[in-house]
């Protein structure tokens, strides 16, 4: 069959790839110039690896997701570290640990059970927290919560905690020893040894997949396909008919440095209430300093709505009432009307997912629907 795919980005990749593989002729769009989808990468002026849309450190723990993309590149082992900006200017590892216990509150911790017992005493009675505000404040009480999560989240989604969902905060783990790897209770985290761009390249390299780049997607086209795996917006393709679904977009702004002192992790998140929430260092992460260069690049995040940035989508937002969710459902229900179609992806489905997550769903629906033939 001649197969439609909307979208170059993990789902869109997974899809062509798995369908390619199974005798299909996959075309696969992007109204975008380049592949890669947000996991994009390049190297820029100054040597170093830079990812256009932010930083994206895969991790995982599913088995399944790692066979299948190790079969597209190399890959070197990264434990992703990030550190916070504390009011007095000093820097605690983020997610919270022992150090950063001790670090606010001017103790001397040296074990677990001191922290535990710490929060434990900190920590509210709230039997079933309905918001991230009362997750966090049932877990690490108020002034850890208030330090690290209140002015952080309300930059990053416009909303306070009270209105966030606990899930949007409970990607952050708790811990009480010294480890201080952002994405510790994955066995796996990795980086493409020659960048995301590489890896998705050779996804795509295959013979029964076309690339039409810089192509945005019209109804019209789907004449020439028996089917559609569709990553655009689910909203827009019904013409917004019942309401926008909101995502919340980021600016980027680059700066190149001179070589300098080493930071102490490729990640500073910032406590403050200004506009930004974090930078990166890029060639602070393995692999990234691609040529000699004297000069370092830094990228800041301003988070804003994503209709004041372009239309480029990066995160759907999930409040506490799930008002976006139930929205989501709705349009759901009227693709179900549409027998050649299916959505996926972030932007498709409407959904937070890490990229091992994107992965698993996307071989997933594409082995379904093969069975299906
Ligand atoms: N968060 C926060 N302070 C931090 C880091 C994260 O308040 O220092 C909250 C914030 O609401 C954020 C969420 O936790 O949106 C998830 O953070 P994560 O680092 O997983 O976000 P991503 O890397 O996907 O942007």
């Amino acid at each position: 069959m001649r197969i439609l795919v909307v979208g170059a980005g993990f789902a869109g990749a997974v899809y062509a790839r798995t369908l390619a593989e199974a005798g299909h002729g996959v075309t696969v769009i992007d109204k975008r110039p380049h592949i890669g989808g947000n996991a994009y990468d390049f190297a820029d002026t100054n040597g170093v690896r830079v990812h256009l849309y932010g930083p994206h450190l895969f991790h995982t723990k599913l088995q399944r997701v790692i066979d299948w993309l190790t079969r597209f590149g190399s890959f070197i082992p990264y434990e992703h570290k990030v550190r916070a900006i504390l009011p007095n200017g000093k820097l605690a590892p983020m997610p919270i640990n022992l150090d950063t216990v001790n670090a606010v509150f001017g103790t001397g911790y040296s074990t677990a059970a001191e922290v535990e017992a710490h929060l434990a005493r900190v920590a509210l009675k709230i039997a079933e927290p309905r918001n991230a505000a009362e997750h966090l404040q049932s877990r690490i009480g108020v002034e850890l919560t208030d330090l690290f999560f209140r002015p952080y989240t309300k930059k990053m989604w416009g909303f306070d905690l009270e209105d966030m969902s606990p899930s949007v905060v409970k990607r952050i783990p708790l811990r009480t020893d010294r480890v201080d790897t952002y994405f510790a209770s994955d066995e796996t985290q990795m980086l493409p040894r020659d960048g995301y761009t590489a890896l998705f390249a050779s996804m795509f390299d295959h013979p029964g997949i076309e690339l039409g780049l810089g192509t945005g997607f019209s109804r019209d086209m789907l004449k020439q396909y028996g089917f559609c795996f569709n990553a655009m917006p689910i909203d827009e393709y019904f013409g917004f008919q019942l309401g926008d679904l909101p995502y919340r977009s980021i600016r980027f702004h680059v700066r190149t440095e001179m070589d300098g002192a080493a930071w102490e992790a490729p990640v500073t998140n910032f406590t403050d209430s200004g506009p930004y929430t974090r930078e990166t260092n890029w060639d602070a992460l393995p692999r990234h300093r691609v040529e000699a260069t004297g000069r370092r690049t830094i990228t800041r995040e301003e988070p804003c709505d994503y209709r004041d940035n372009g239309m480029e989508r990066y995160y759907p937002v999930k409040t506490a009432d799930g008002r976006y969710q139930a929205l989501y459902e709705k349009y759901r229900a009227l693709a179900e009307a549409e027998p050649d179609m299916e959505f996926i992806g972030r932007c498709g489905t409407y959904q937070y997912l890490d990229m091992d997550q994107v992965i698993n769903q996307s071989l997933a629906g594409a082995e379904r629907w093969l069975k299906q033939q």
